[in-house]
């Protein structure tokens, strides 16, 4: 690849999620002329926080929240190699049953997850240790990539963006949602069909999830013997967790709506004084003396959920067929995003382990 053109890149990574992200740092370590392209005005994807508005500090996680290090070697491997740490998911005291309607919620003991972690800062830790390390102007932000297109032994590049509408580069990593793919990206140039079936079909993970996130001065649920985990029939939280930071700060309380995308955009507000009342009815009046409430509805992101996720059943992903981590065109084209992964497809592990793919895909091809 020409490095004297000054849109000519040895690599394209569409998509700065985790993927995409971990991707890019991999290849210009190795000396690699690397461009990524984000469609949204914000990197991190699926990985989002609420952040503290003078230090920018992650204060609480809007996506994911954990990992599982004892199973899942490619996270733990990364978060010693960017100097994260790692604290337990808060499960002293008894969890809440909210089952009957009839009845205050039943509190029982309910045992955590083995080797659940939480990362200190949030797995936005991860997004902005890596994407630090990334030369400026690696990432452009609001460029959507419309078409990939096969041009000799290069691939074209064009995105909605005018200051950046067509790029050339030798490989391109798609690093966006399967489903988004085959939806907002033209491919000119043959994809395989049993591929095509696989892009469609392959669920991506949460997509079609909210989850709401409570703050409060004080993790008051704690002192009262409770763990902050609730397990609902009655909603709209269909299970909660505490989310507080390391050292009870910020002190947090975080749950997945229970109810479909379309009956939580059209009453957003009721949902909001359900919430409440449902975390007074389980934890008492305190929790109404809540300093932030945020509900983080995925399904009405353009770049992360499409019409299938909301209509899905939102099972966790399966590995995929071999052909969805197979390069194309050449060797050029690549899908890597967390659910091509064959270990924890979906997963935050599971981002890296395909960033790692496509890294040593892109590096054995260039050798
Ligand atoms: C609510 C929620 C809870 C979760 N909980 C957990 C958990 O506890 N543990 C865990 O391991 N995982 C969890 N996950 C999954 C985890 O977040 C993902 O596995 C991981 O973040 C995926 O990263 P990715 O880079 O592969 O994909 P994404 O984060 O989806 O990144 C894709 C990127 O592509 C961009 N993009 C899309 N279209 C285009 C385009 N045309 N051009 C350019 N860019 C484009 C998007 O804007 C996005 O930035 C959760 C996810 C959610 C939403």
């Amino acid at each position: 690849m020409s490095k004297s053109t000054s849109n000519a890149y040895d690599v394209c990574v569409v998509g700065a999620g985790l993927t995409g992200l971990a991707t890019a740092y991999r290849l210009q370590n190795a000396g690699l002329r690397v461009l990524v392209l984000e469609a949204s005005s914000r990197i991190g994807g699926r990985i989002h926080a609420i952040r503290d508005t003078k230090t920018n500090a992650p204060l609480a996680d809007l996506g994911p929240s954990w990992i599982w290090p004892p199973y899942q070697k490619h996270a733990s491997d990364w978060v010693q190699e960017l100097g994260l740490e790692l604290h337990p998911q808060y499960e002293q005291g008894m969890a809440l049953l909210d089952i009957e309607p009839s009845q205050s919620p039943r509190s029982e003991s309910m045992p955590g997850q083995h080797g659940m972690s939480r990362i200190t800062g949030g797995p936005s830790a991860f997004i902005d240790a890596i994407s630090g390390k990334l030369p400026t102007g690696t990432i452009h932000r609001d460029a959507a990539v419309n078409s990939v297109e096969q041009v000799d032994d290069c691939i074209a590049i064009e995105t909605s963006n005018s200051s950046i509408q067509k790029v050339i580069a030798k490989h391109v990593v798609i690093a966006t949602p399967l489903r988004v793919a085959q939806e907002a990206i033209q491919f000119k140039g043959k994809l395989p069909d049993e591929l095509e079936q696989v892009l469609s079909r392959a669920p991506t993970w949460m997509a079609a999830q909210a989850k709401a996130i409570i703050l409060y001065n004080e993790p008051f649920w704690r002192d009262l013997g409770l763990s902050g985990r609730i397990a609902s029939r009655l909603g709209p939280m269909v299970e909660a967790h505490d989310l507080s930071g390391k050292d009870r700060t910020p002190a947090a309380l975080f749950g997945f709506i229970g109810l479909p995308a379309h009956i939580r955009s059209n009453n957003a507000e009721k949902l909001e004084a359900a919430l409440i009342d449902q975390l007074v009815r389980c934890f008492g009046p305190q929790a109404e003396n809540y300093s932030r409430l945020h509900i983080e509805d995925w399904a009405q992101n353009p770049f992360i959920c499409t019409q299938a996720d909301r209509d899905g059943s939102g099972a966790h992903p399966s590995q995929l067929p071999h052909v969805v981590r197979k390069p194309l065109w050449s060797n050029n084209l690549h899908f890597a995003v967390a659910e091509t992964a064959t270990g924890s497809p979906g997963l935050i592990d599971g981002a890296f382990e395909s960033a790692e793919r496509a890294t040593n895909s892109i590096l054995t091809e260039i050798a």
